[in-house]
């Protein structure tokens, strides 16, 4: 066959070339962040296919996210000038793994058409085995079975072959309950995650000539993320490459960050011993940071101890130090951001434009999306979070959200269809449709059309008791609400409706988030005056977001970022306890605090052009305010790099009153910021300035009542129709509608919108 030409090898540097030449045997490359280790992998893919070395199919390409398999198959597609003809075999373990077992099933006493329960579902099964045991279950939760089970399933580790070592978990039933939990999933059909790797092995390794088959077939094998594989993954990956020997795997040490889901770094290291004379390729320029960002991420990463090492350069142009900045709270924060989020779509700080698609928020923890979520909502900034619903889409939101709104307006059926039965009250379907009916036949509302049903008897036994209950305590928080601080009030009627319980007696993984997320629901709720107030705001920005597909700053997980890179990338909330996590310093030995480290690591080289850390003084927990410390890992930030900005509404003396006593702390002191925002137009202008000049009347010590005086709803709602106003992103403009806290405006330059009243200050006040 002739040779075909191969333009895409230009692009390579030599190390990168060998490792895709290199097509006999095992390859290991081993590199640091954003080096081209995926580059290298899926120019390997395009030069397989375009010496006809191999057939699409008979190429087995491992991703960490169906995601990331979408965009190999594309960008191999764009390589090789054509769209490529099914890879059936490039994707996710799991995804892969489905396959496999489809069409193996019988196997291991499956059909192949099989179901894979989620982690309720897996939960709920365990359960019922704990209690048919006779085991108490709050002292032994089917949660912790749940998660020795997944570990043995991780490690390859059938029921029969559980190490003596392990035979005292879960108060010595573990094994036994382990084994009942496969043979019940065999007589339902169905499997777990964790099934789905360890039957492929447990058929491949008693079905030799299965093997062979996929032996033979699978030519080429490659592995990206190959640092975050676990012990399962491994022996699967082992045992299909013992033939050819045509392995590559591309990883990271410094980058593994799901220790505590199982990966095993040390397969790394192993690799070489397997797989014998293998090659071992290192690459060490970095094509994505400046030096800045690079020098940074490794002056952290340094802290970690037995590390493989890695030397790692960039011929970048320099660019800007990592940027510091330090708030007084969490909102402080998400507001100081979503300014400065505008102001680089501007263009401004003398860079060029950006797009908002060019922007991530990497976050710790999901439950600190909320702040960002809402603060964007608000001033109209298009955002996408990564990797699931965004905040007010959130269930357990939506749920809560009905609640309020059924104490503030007894008359929003939706919102009492949604909550009569949630949590479970025993109320059927035909219990709801009488409710329907009788408030239909009386012409009044549902909970009216309740309470009546109730009264005449209709709705018989618990569910009959428990909806007069509801509408009782309906009636009670609707008085409560006019006495009683708002926020104080949705504690309570989340807690007095069982609402909160229902997710407290919620053993499924999902839960313990859900929970946090009403916490910062309710968080939310502190700034606003009252409950209505707050409901327009959601309903009102709900509305305003309705927005197509234009561009959209992204916020996501610093787990969901792995393998992704965008020029701006903002890495809020380095406080010791939410990062690094509490948990991680807690526990004895270093292992936790090491793979948080390398999380900052990752969320550091994720940044191309600007890399922005941020922690804030305090936070507030359901009422209560804590001050926070900021992260040890601001500490290990190599000075040089850095570059300490002071946000513009910093109060003076505040950071001392927060107690912060750390280096990183003292840096926050002298600032330049105020001079380089005055390069941004937004804060030069007068209205900016007034807003500014009205939040730093706030007093200093007391910041629960300085919010207060911020979000002043009495003092904004006094706008009248026609006047000249001011708002923060819109600018200038005139008032044409007012409805409650919401008004319609007129602007000069940006068309009419509706707005919320708090955001508005008169043009010539
Ligand atoms: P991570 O460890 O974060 O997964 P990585 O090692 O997989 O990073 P890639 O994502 O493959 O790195 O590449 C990082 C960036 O560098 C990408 O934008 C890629 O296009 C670019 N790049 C890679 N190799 C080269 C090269 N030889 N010349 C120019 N740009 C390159
Ligand atoms: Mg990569």
């Amino acid at each position: 066959m002739a040779a075909r030409p191969q333009p895409y090898l230009d692009d390579l540097n030599p190390a990168q070339r060998q490792a895709v030449e290199t097509l006999d045997g095992p390859v290991l490359m081993l590199a640091g962040a954003g080096t081209g280790k995926t580059k290298a992998l899926t120019t390997r893919i395009v030069h397989l296919l375009n010496t006809g070395r191999a057939r699409p199919n008979e190429i087995l390409a491992v991703t960490f996210t169906n995601k990331a398999a979408r965009e190999m198959k594309e960008r191999v597609g764009r390589l090789l000038g054509q769209t490529v003809e099914g890879m059936p075999w490039l994707g996710t373990f799991h995804s892969i793994c489905v396959k496999l077992l489809r069409r193996h099933a019988e196997l291991v006493g499956l059909k192949s058409n099989f179901t894979i329960l989620d982690t309720d579902d897996q939960l709920r099964l365990l359960k019922q085995l704990v209690q048919a045991a006779g085991i108490d279950d709050k002292r032994w939760p089917a949660r912790q079975l749940s998660g020795i089970i997944d570990g043995w399933k991780n490690r390859a580790i059938t029921p029969d072959r559980v190490p003596a070592a392990d035979a005292g978990a879960f108060n010595h039933q573990g094994p036994q309950l382990y084994a009942q939990y496969q043979a019940r999933l065999k007589e339902l059909n169905a499997v777990d995650f964790g099934d789905l790797l360890l039957h492929v092995v447990t058929i491949f390794q008693a079905h030799p000539d299965v093997l062979e088959q996929y032996q033979r077939w699978f030519r080429y094998i490659l592995v990206d993320e190959y640092q975050d594989t676990n012990v399962a993954q491994y022996l699967w990956l082992r045992l299909l490459a013992s033939r050819h020997k045509n392995i590559c795997c591309v990883g990271d040490d410094d980058q593994s960050i799901y220790g505590w889901r199982g990966a095993e770094v040390g397969n790394i290291l192993r690799f070489e011993k397997d797989f014998e004379g293998a090659h071992v390729v290192r690459l060490e320029q970095n094509y994505r940071s400046t030096p800045h960002i690079l020098a940074a991420a490794s002056g952290v990463i340094a802290g970690n101890q037995g590390r493989l090492g890695k030397t790692l350069w960039t011929d970048a142009q320099e660019g800007e130090k990592v940027r510091l900045i330090g708030h007084w709270d969490g909102e402080e924060e998400a507001r100081w951001i979503g300014e400065e989020i505008e102001s680089m779509q501007g263009g401004t700080r003398g860079m060029r434009g950006m797009s908002l698609d060019d922007m991530a928020i990497l976050v710790r923890a999901s439950h600190q999306m909320r702040a960002f979520e809402d603060r964007f909502l608000t001033i109209g900034l298009p955002y996408r979070v990564i990797g699931g619903p965004r905040f007010y889409e959130r269930m357990e939101i939506r749920d809560a959200m009905a609640y309020f709104r059924v104490v503030v307006s007894p008359d929003d059926d939706l919102a009492f269809e949604r909550i009569v039965n949630t949590p479970k009250r025993g109320l059927g379907d035909k219990a709801q449709q009488t409710i329907q009916t009788v408030a239909r036949a009386n012409g009044v509302s549902l909970v009216e059309g309740a309470r009546l049903a109730v009264e005449q008897g209709m709705i018989k036994g618990k569910g009959g008791s428990e909806l007069g209950q509801l509408v009782r305590d309906l009636d009670r928080w609707g008085r409560m609400a006019e006495d009683t601080d708002h926020a104080e009030l949705a504690g309570i009627v989340l807690d007095e409706s069982g609402y909160t319980t229902m997710w407290q007696n919620d053993k499924t993984p999902e839960a313990p988030g859900r929970l946090e997320n009403l916490k910062e629901l309710v968080k939310a709720l502190e700034e606003f005056d009252n409950l209505q107030g707050f409901l327009e705001h959601v309903s009102l920005i709900m509305d305003n977001d309705k927005g197509g597909d234009g561009e959209k700053v992204s916020i996501m997980t610093l787990h969901a970022a792995k393998g992704l890179e965008f020029p701006a990338v903002f890495l809020p909330g380095w406080e010791d306890g939410l990062f690094p996590s509490q948990r991680s310093m807690d526990e004895s030995g270093l292992k936790g605090l090491e793979e948080e480290r390398r999380l900052a690591y990752v969320g550091i080289t994720r940044a191309e052009e600007v890399c922005t850390i941020s922690f804030a003084a305090n936070r507030r927990v359901f009422g209560q305010w804590q001050s926070a410390l900021p992260s040890r890992f601001i500490d290990e930030l190599p000075e040089e790099h850095v570059e300490v900005l002071t946000p513009p509404g910093l109060y003076g003396g505040g950071y001392g009153a927060a107690g912060m006593a750390s280096p990183a702390a003292q840096m926050m002191r002298g600032s330049d910021l105020h001079e380089k925002a005055a390069e941004a137009n937004v804060y030069n202008s007068p209205g900016w300035r007034r807003l500014q000049a009205r939040s730093q009347q706030r007093p200093v010590s007391q910041p629960s009542e300085a919010r207060n005086t911020v979000i002043d709803a009495t003092a904004v709602s006094s706008h009248a129709l026609g006047e000249r106003v001011f708002h923060q992103k819109f600018g200038y403009g005139a008032v044409v509608g007012i409805e409650g806290d919401k008004l319609e405006i007129d602007f000069d330059k940006a068309g009419t919108k509706k707005v919320v009243a708090r955001f508005i200050c008169a043009a010539d006040d």
